[in-house]
């Protein structure tokens, strides 16, 4: 495969849409009912149906996709809130807080029917604590009568509000504007490694997994290091810990701390939170209890860091407790539901005992190189020629598809764009990537390829 024939743009331009880095975070905030759910499902422009979600029923996905003008971003929903957990004020207060710790601009929604109320109010202040760049979303102007209400929200000293119709769509793309002009090209956590802060670790997993004990043991055996660095002061709830010789910044440690044990709610605080955690870190260390099965939950938990694009590792924690049989019906369950994250390196270990804690460091580190790989463009055609000569595409409909070229378009993850002369089937691509899997390594770290076909 040759680069020949190939025009610099076209490479330049598929590149492009190909190796976006980590998206910039909004979240959406305001009190129920204010049509919150509506408008991110406006935004990512699908009918997700998030507004017809039962209360009390669990949504673990927090976090989606969106467009706009040209750029993407993800959006935070914190529609699926309930409210009655802690009573309304306290409750929208927790979720705004999560919500906004993990954006890097916000947009406010209040129901512009309704006018500003308290909790509004107590959003407001918590919001100007924050300092992060918020837009106000005037709700529910469905016609232009409704526009001197959008104006009366001018009092809460949030700039203008933007009047808006999140059911009929109007002026939303205003609004949009505002956001992008708002919100930073990259999420500010880049910067901050752009910068050579520690290394970011989101220690996830469902509730009783180990989370504590294993951050408790951790921070215990090493150095806790004073949270002093520059640039840590805005996230009061992280932590940086030093291991093996190396000082790590752990996200959102006071979440795993805390242990609010809510009844109601509590799994969607949980999904939120981790959904946050992972935003935040480059490398999310997913906790198992191996003494249990495997459950969805914990699959969602490791889809959640795989498609956020992050570098993994999976700690099999309360390996004391283990039996012959146990282990026997683990490795069992690893190979059936988890064969799809089977390149994340792996570490048995007990935060009760220290079993194996050394190893941890490691394993990070494995997976932050994986992440952080890059192939040079001779090489990896080099590669690509070698496959196409000894494993070409299987012939359809007369036709053979063929890759002409290949480059890599990004790291962190490694993003790769492949040009073909046909359509390439899902088996040839998923033949490419463990293909290159075994050539190149990429231990810890999902891939990504996508395929421009050349007419
Ligand atoms: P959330 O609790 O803040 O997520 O609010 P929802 O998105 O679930 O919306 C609450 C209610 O307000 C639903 O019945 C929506 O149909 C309605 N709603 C949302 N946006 C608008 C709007 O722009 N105009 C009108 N008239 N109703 C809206
Ligand atoms: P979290 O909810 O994920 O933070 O889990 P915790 O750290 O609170 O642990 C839940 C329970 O599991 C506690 O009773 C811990 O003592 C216990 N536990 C945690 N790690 C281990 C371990 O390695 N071995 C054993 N036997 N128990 C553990």
């Amino acid at each position: 495969a040759a680069q020949e024939g190939f025009d610099p743009e076209e490479v330049e331009g598929a590149i492009g849409e190909a190796g976006h880095g980590p998206l910039p975070v909004l979240a959406v905030v305001g009190r129920p009912n204010v049509g919150k759910s509506t408008l991110v499902n406006r935004i990512i422009g699908r009918r997700e149906a998030v507004v017809e979600d039962k209360p009390g029923v669990t949504r673990d996905r927090v976090t989606y996709e969106a467009e706009w003008a040209g750029r993407r971003f993800k959006i935070v929903d914190t529609g699926g809130w309930e409210q009655d957990v802690l009573g309304i004020d306290a409750s929208v207060a927790a979720q705004a807080e999560y919500a906004i710790e993990a954006a890097d601009a916000v947009v406010f929604v209040v129901d512009s029917t309704v006018g500003a109320t308290d909790t509004d109010e107590a959003v407001v202040r918590l919001l100007r604590k924050a300092g992060k760049p918020v837009v106000l979303c005037a709700n529910k102007v469905d016609g232009l009568s409704g526009e001197a209400d959008a104006a009366s929200l001018w009092s809460l000293g949030l700039g203008q509000p933007h009047p808006v119709s999140s059911l009929h769509g109007r002026g939303t793309g205003d609004m949009l504007d505002a956001v992008l002009e708002a919100l930073p090209e990259a999420p500010a956590q880049t910067f901050g490694q752009a910068m050579g802060g520690p290394r970011r670790i989101a220690l996830i997993g469902r509730p009783n997994v180990g989370k504590s004990s294993l951050l408790n043991r951790v921070a215990n055996e090493d150095r806790v290091v004073v949270n002093e660095i520059a640039g840590t002061t805005r996230d009061p709830v992280d932590e940086l810990i030093e291991l093996g010789g190396i000082t790590w910044k752990f996200i959102d440690t006071a979440g795993i701390r805390r242990r609010v044990h809510l009844q109601e709610g509590a799994d969607y605080y949980a999904s939120l939170r981790t959904a946050a955690a992972v935003e935040k870190a480059e490398v999310a260390v997913v906790l198992i209890d191996a003494s249990e099965s495997i459950s969805v939950q914990d699959q969602r938990i490791i889809t959640m860091a795989v498609e956020a694009g992050r570098a993994l590792v999976i700690a099999y924690n309360k390996w004391d407790t283990l039996d012959e049989e146990r282990r026997y019906y683990l490795e069992r369950e690893i190979e059936t539901e988890l064969a799809q994250v089977a390149w994340a390196p792996r570490v048995n270990v007990s935060a009760q005992t220290g079993r194996h804690m050394e190893k941890l460091v490691p394993a990070i580190e494995t997976a932050l190189a994986g992440w952080e790989t890059r192939i040079p463009t001779g090489r990896l055609n080099a590669f690509l020629g070698e496959i196409v000569a000894s494993h070409p595409h299987p012939v359809r409909g007369g036709k053979q598809p063929r890759i002409l070229f290949g480059t890599q378009a990004g790291a962190k993850p490694p993003r790769f764009v492949l040009f073909a002369s046909g359509f390439l089937e899902a088996g040839y691509r998923r033949f490419i990537e463990r293909r290159l899997r075994e050539e190149f390594g990429f231990e810890g770290t999902p891939i990504h390829i996508s395929v421009r076909v050349r007419e």
